[in-house]
Order: C-alpha cells, then sequence, then structure tokens
C-alpha cells in the first residue's frame, strides 16, 4: 500500500479542487477579450466546467497536465515518493475527465480541454478558443433538430413465436 503523507495529500486535495488557478484566469481573460460571454463552475452540468458558453452550450476544461495526466513534459513527470499513489489519483481523474465528456456530448453540450502547457502560448490558445466557441452552427441544428440516433425507431421487435397455449401444465 502507497499512501501520500496526510499533509501532501491535503495539499493535492487542494490543487485539485483549485479554482481560479493561472492557467484558469489565461483562458478566461482572453475568452472575455474575444467577445464571449460565459458563467463560471456551472454545478448544474457534469464536471462542474470551469467556463460555461450557455448560448452556445458549449464548455471549456482547463486541466492542470499533471493531476488529469496530459500526453506533456510535465504530464509525464511524476514523484518518485508514491509513485503508484500518485499513478491512481491521476487515472481516476482520466477517467472521471472521460465520463464527463461523455455526459456533456450525450445532453448536447460540446466540450473542449484547454491543458495548462497550452496557456502558455498565447496565439495557439487564441485560435483554438475561436476555432472552438465561433463555429455555431451543429451545435445550434443538433438543438433544433433531435440527432439521428434519437429520432430512429427502435428495432423491430423481434418474432419471439408467441407461446400462447404453451405454458407447462404440472
Ligand atoms: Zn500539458
Amino acid at each position: 500500500m502507497s499512501e501520500a503523507p496526510s499533509e501532501t495529500r491535503s495539499a493535492i486535495m487542494r490543487a485539485v479542487k483549485s479554482r481560479d488557478t493561472k492557467p484558469e484566469m489565461t483562458v478566461r481573460s482572453l475568452a472575455h477579450r474575444l467577445g464571449f460571454r460565459f458563467r463560471l463552475h456551472r454545478r448544474s452540468l457534469p464536471g462542474c466546467p470551469d467556463l460555461v458558453f450557455v448560448a452556445r452550450r458549449k464548455a471549456i476544461f482547463v486541466n492542470g497536465c499533471f493531476w488529469h495526466g496530459h500526453d506533456c513534459k510535465r504530464g509525464a513527470r511524476m514523484p518518485k515518493a508514491n509513485a503508484p499513489y500518485w499513478r491512481a489519483k491521476i487515472a481516476a481523474n482520466q477517467s472521471r475527465d472521460a465520463r464527463v465528456r461523455a455526459e456533456l456530448a450525450a445532453a448536447g453540450w460540446e466540450s473542449l480541454t484547454v491543458w495548462e502547457c497550452e496557456t502558455r502560448d498565447a496565439e495557439a490558445l487564441r485560435a483554438r478558443l475561436v476555432a472552438f466557441l465561433a463555429e455555431t452552427s451543429s451545435a445550434l441544428a443538433l438543438r433544433r433538430r433531435p440527432s439521428s440516433f434519437e429520432t430512429a425507431p427502435s428495432d423491430p421487435p423481434q418474432d419471439e413465436g408467441r407461446q400462447t397455449g404453451n405454458k407447462p401444465s404440472s
């Protein structure tokens, strides 16, 4: 069993739950400067997304590379002590992230993950935000008209071969 020392662990819990982190503030101020209106930390949505663009039905998560297991230098850095503990923690975060994205998609929300390391390149970040947010047609179309799988008729009933009058008598 590997346990993080309790002091370290509470620092972790704070880090995992932290809001208003620097990367998040970077994304927020950029989205704001680009003229998009959004709300913060909507608890009513799966995963409580960091930025929520209600009218566009889009949500942005700003993820720390280490905590969410990004495939980058910082995400790959693993403390030598208690490595299994960290790995389990990060794996749990990753599976929760995947579940949250699926739940949002099922509810008709598009989501974007912005990684901490991506917030350092302002130009690239700007391009990503614009590409994600400016494009509204598909989301609006989806909202107006249910997607095909929702309208598809259910499978024809199987011919089970009626078994009336075929009850075993005892
Ligand atoms: Zn990263």
